[in-house]
């Protein structure tokens, strides 16, 4: 019968180092345990979409300034809108 390895400890750290290191088990094949590897894993998550958030904001920004310029050289044409 072949030992099984004991499951390395959370390397989770906290937002403070005061609050030291988690001591739990870690997720097989993970660097942290399921309550650490969540946090970890959503912010990781809510981190890209605000990247994407802002994407589609300067997306929508150049399509503004487009119509804006449109805009004014039909106005500039003698049209009103
Ligand atoms: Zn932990």
């Amino acid at each position: 019968m072949i030992a099984k390895q004991p499951a390395p400890k959370c390397t989770y750290i906290g937002p403070t180092a005061t609050q030291g290191t988690c001591s739990k088990l870690c997720i097989e094949g993970r660097s942290y345990c399921a309550e650490h590897y969540s946090i970890v894993y959503q912010k990781g998550t809510a981190n890209r979409k605000r990247k994407k958030d802002i994407k589609r904001a300067n997306a929508v920004w150049d399509f503004e300034s487009e119509i804006n310029s449109i805009v004014e050289e039909l106005e500039g044409e003698g049209l009103t809108f």
